[in-house]
């Protein structure tokens, strides 16, 4: 029964991540399975999180800022961070492996992954 009620409050917090494309913060998340799991701490939130990244099923992105965001997107792709109203943006770019095969002609590294983010203003605030 405990592992039952653990399972399906995991299930939520996915869910949740599943159907935004505004890469969350932990407290976002934890308001919107609030209306589903009225009775979950965000510490249950946190240690959800931290296990569905674990798991590759969500990514954690930092940006060297005070707190993480979430995506619901786990395979690998580019992002953009608004400097102005700090909203982060899906890119699609078809550039991966290319830059990865860059990386391992450059200096013989077997590389696993990248990282690679990109900073500026947004259509909605750049025009000002
Ligand atoms: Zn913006
Ligand atoms: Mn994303």
């Amino acid at each position: 029964m405990k592992n039952r009620r653990k399972s399906r409050q995991r299930e939520v917090i996915l869910k949740v991540l599943r159907n935004t494309d505004s890469h969350p913060t932990a407290d976002w998340v934890y308001e919107q399975v609030k209306k589903e799991v009225p009775n979950i701490s965000l510490g249950t939130v946190y240690r959800n999180l931290r296990l569905l990244t674990e798991a590759g099923e969500i990514m954690e992105l930092e940006f060297g800022s005070t707190y993480s965001r979430f995506d619901g997107r786990a395979e690998n792709h580019y992002h953009f961070r608004c400097d102005v109203c700090g909203r982060v943006f899906d890119l699609d770019m078809p550039v991966m492996e290319e830059l990865e095969d860059r990386a391992r002609q450059a200096g013989g590294f077997e590389v696993s992954r990248h990282r690679l983010e990109f900073y500026g203003r947004c259509p909605d605030c750049a025009g000002d």
